[in-house]
């Protein structure tokens, strides 16, 4: 519950101005908590609005896109684009194509996405878009389609100097690709505007393990400061099987981690020995099918339809990798009396704000979305410096760099929740780093 008077009436006017924007909201909600005793100590920032400022992005822009199907029906989606904050370099965050894609959903990512980019060390500022389109079942011909429509209004707003888009859910290889070949057909310029591209055109190695294994060089980082522990040896359970769930579950196994469960909106699977992550790719990445194909093809593995009993499952560390809001307070409380001893965010705000707090309260080690899945945006980062320098790092460079950055955003985070005097409290940790850079960038900038 918000104390302060200054914070009190920034986040009651942010709800007042926001009714529907539930997800927005919670985020907002989150960073307020966080920070009030650091905004408390620094009045300066009331006197430069800097709260009010924050939670209104600079720019938001909603458009139509037109596309045709296979059979010649035409469709229109909804797409966005929201530039939230440019005060550390030029808006950067992912675009998501999924049926649930709102404004509410947009700001909230975009939002998160300020502090994320502001953790990562690199100058980059935070933004977010999408489309409320659904790429599943689709034929390369139909995304190709809607991704050319789709950039056809977004290149406008869009530039590497200005605001460089990425992956997220929906948004893979195959979409930053139509995406790319668009917008170089509009501009007439071959620029690093878009990161996550394949390698043979700009790409940088590691962008797409990068999320994944970020979040077990936090994880790892985290067992071993705060817990004198490692991943090697334990249990481990994974939500989601997209990009960030498989690339996860790659560097747990290479860490000596055993993953006995992934998941998809539909159901979970089971394998005691250890999930094979050959049979996920083939099933995800090749053939863009169901996880339960999994038990058909993997002798003594197990189906179990509906996603949230995931959490039932014993298990040491806990990675929600899919969306947000999938671990609920019923979830954490399982997790708990299981033993749970880590939980780390793949995916962003997977956790609610009920189960943050009692996993926290629980003793339980909780890396939050923010610093624990910035790998991939810092490795965009790293791409961007590639495309600049026109040249390309090897796997092992970039990796490296992944890794470094990581532990510093670790290192970060604890040292904040340590001078706030919450040892171990990473959400605080986070929020206090993230801010903290960002708030005096824009006191240096004047009024905007
Ligand atoms: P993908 O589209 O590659 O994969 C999403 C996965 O989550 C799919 O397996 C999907 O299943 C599953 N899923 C969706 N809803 C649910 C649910 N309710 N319960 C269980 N599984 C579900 O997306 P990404 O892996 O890229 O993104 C996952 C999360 O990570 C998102 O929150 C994203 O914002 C975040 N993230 C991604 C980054 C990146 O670099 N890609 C960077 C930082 C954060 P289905 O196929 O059935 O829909």
């Amino acid at each position: 519950m918000l104390k302060d008077p200054y914070l009190k009436e920034v986040y009651l006017d942010t709800v007042e101005r926001n009714k529907d924007q539930a997800e927005f909201l919670q985020a907002v909600r989150e960073v307020f908590e966080s920070l009030e005793p650091y905004v408390v100590r620094h009045p300066e920032f009331q006197k430069a609005g800097i709260m009010e400022r924050l939670v209104e992005p600079e720019r938001m822009v909603t458009f139509r896109v037109t596309w045709e199907d296979d059979q010649g029906k035409v469709h229109v989606n909804r797409g966005y684009r929201t530039q939230f904050n440019s005060a550390i370099g030029p808006y950067k965050g992912g675009l998501r194509f999924h049926p649930s894609v709102n404004a509410s959903i947009i700001k909230f990512l975009g939002f998160e996405q300020i502090f994320k980019n502001s953790l990562t060390g690199l100058p980059l500022g935070g933004g977010k878009g999408g489309a409320n389109f659904d790429p599943k079942g689709r034929s390369d011909g139909e995304v190709m389609r809607f991704c050319q429509s789709f950039m056809t209004e977004l290149y406008r707003h869009i530039g590497s100097n200005c605001d460089v888009p990425a992956g997220d859910i929906g948004v893979g290889g195959r979409e930053i690709g139509f995406l790319f070949g668009q917008y170089k057909r509009l501009s007439n310029r071959f620029t690093g505007v878009l990161t996550g591209k394949d390698v043979i055109f700009g790409g940088s190695l590691v962008r797409t393990e990068a999320t994944g294994y970020g979040l077990l060089y936090f994880t790892e980082e985290m067992l071993k400061c705060l817990r004198h522990e490692s991943v090697f040896g334990k249990t481990i359970v994974v939500s989601g099987s997209g990009n960030v769930a498989i690339y996860a579950v790659e560097k747990a196994t290479h860490l000596g981690g055993k993953v006995i469960a992934m998941s998809d909106s539909k159901g979970y699977v089971v394998d005691d020995d250890g999930i094979k992550l050959d049979v996920v790719k083939q099933i995800k990445e090749v053939e863009r099918g169901r996880i339960s194909e999994y038990a058909k093809r993997v002798p003594g593995s197990r189906y179990v339809e509906g996603c949230k009993g995931i959490w039932s499952l014993p298990c040491q560390i806990a990675l929600p990798c899919a969306t947000q809001n999938e671990l609920d307070l019923e979830s954490a409380k399982l997790l708990v009396a299981n033993g749970v001893m880590a939980v780390s965010e793949g995916a962003n705000m997977p956790s609610t704000a009920e189960a943050t707090a009692y996993l926290q309260e629980h003793g339980v080690l909780f890396g939050p979305a923010k610093a624990a899945n910035a790998g991939g945006v810092a490795t965009s980062g790293l791409e961007m410096s590639q495309n600049s320098m026109r040249s390309s790092w090897s796997f092992e460079q970039v990796d490296e760099r992944l890794k470094g950055i990581m532990l510093n955003i670790f290192h970060m985070a604890d040292n904040a929740a340590r001078e706030c005097d919450r040892p171990g409290d990473l959400v605080t940790g986070a929020n206090v780093a993230g801010f903290a850079k960002v708030a005096k960038a824009m006191l240096s900038e004047g009024l905007y």
